[in-house]
């Protein structure tokens, strides 16, 4: 739980953006996991004497639950969000994903002990998700005029509203998870709140992913993180509305006809998009961010490139005209900033970075 330099989080007018993690670990779920940082950052942490064993539960991997006092930062952003009348973000989780339930081991593999640990895994994530839909709601019942979170405390002459409106300042929830078909664990009364957004890496995670993303109904936006891109993906499919309903249609995803649940519309409605960093990053063609911000103008969908991350290659007439490194045929762009997230220092049409309204 922390101010974050992400820099999608950063607040309406500029202000801090947040991160909050109701526990610590996880398991992978898709190529985009395979240098994960969390993992990374806890790994660190074991070998000082530290924190949490990364991987499946009954593999001996742990979930570590955030403190209440820390899950209760938030409303701490939302008064300052207030006072400096801005809407802030609060991206959860970066060190875990808030969307998991713990797989129990292959039938061969089941014991009773197994079973036991990730059950009891799976009630305490439960717990701290609950806690964590108590948290959201609550920021979200803010006044503007005199400051209170909590009806009780509502100053009596105040006739301001007792629900803070997403025009007024406050804090965005901004659920990033890779396992969007999880959806319905956030209860409805509080998806209104949230931008639930899951991440894609290359084609095979966007035909797969993005289509369970599309099935989450009821939430504030559905967002794409393309981090790290390591591959062309194609979006049009998957970002396109339909002209006379709306109607968003991935082919063999259930939508391949126009209107089939009568209109509803289901599309993306942002999209972020990076290179990866680390010193094990994989090399994030420049062409491949192009032709997403591409994709995403075509479609009407407002595009944040974030980085160009650690290796950013580009083709031989482009690197003709910028600084680059490596040999002809394999050349990267030489960026001052290691994970390419300087925009001074990209080409000038991928300096986007847009939000949704
Ligand atoms: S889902 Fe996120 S936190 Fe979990 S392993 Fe993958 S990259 Fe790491």
């Amino acid at each position: 739980v922390s101010e974050t330099s992400i820099e999608w989080t950063r607040g309406s007018k500029g202000g801090p953006g947040y991160t909050l993690n109701p526990w610590l670990g996880c398991a992978k779920a898709h190529a985009g996991c395979t240098n994960c940082y969390a993992e990374k950052h806890q790994a660190v942490n074991m070998r000082k004497g530290g924190k949490v064993q990364w991987g499946e539960v009954w593999q001996g991997g742990q979930r570590v639950a955030t403190s209440a006092s820390t899950m209760a930062r938030p409303f701490q952003w939302a008064r300052e969000a207030a006072a400096a009348d801005e809407r802030r973000r609060v991206f959860c989780a970066s060190l875990g994903d808030v969307l998991e339930v713990p797989d129990m081991p292959p039938f061969a593999r089941l014991t009773a002990d197994l079973r036991e640990a990730v059950n009891r895994a799976r009630a305490q994530m439960d717990r701290q998700r609950a806690l964590l839909w108590e948290v959201i709601w609550g920021t979200s019942r803010m006044c503007p005029e005199c400051g209170p979170l909590e009806e009780a405390e509502h100053d009596r002459d105040c006739d301001g509203p007792r629900h803070i409106g997403f025009d007024a300042p406050g804090l965005d929830w901004l659920l990033l998870t890779k396992r969007p078909e999880n959806w319905a664990l956030v209860p409805e009364h509080i998806r209104p709140l949230v931008w639930l957004g899951t991440s894609i890496s290359d084609q095979r995670t966007a035909d797969e992913w993005v289509p369970r993303l599309l099935a989450a109904e009821g939430f504030r936006y559905r967002f794409l993180s393309v981090e790290p891109l390591v591959g062309p993906v194609d979006l049009t499919r998957l970002l396109r509305v339909c002209p006379a309903c709306d109607h968003v249609g991935p082919v063999g995803a259930g939508f391949v006809n126009c209107c089939p649940d009568g209109g509803a519309a289901r599309r993306i409605d942002w999209v972020i998009v990076g290179g990866e960093s680390g010193s094990k990053a994989r090399p994030c063609n420049v062409e491949w961010v192009r032709s997403i911000v591409r994709q995403c103008r075509e479609a009407g969908v407002p595009c944040f490139v974030k980085q160009l991350g650690a290796e950013p290659s580009v083709a031989a007439n482009e690197a003709a005209g910028m600084r680059r490194r490596g040999t002809p045929g394999a050349w990267r762009l030489a960026l001052n900033d290691p994970k390419g997230g300087d925009w001074a220092e990209w080409p000038e049409d991928l300096r986007v970075r847009e939000f949704p309204p």
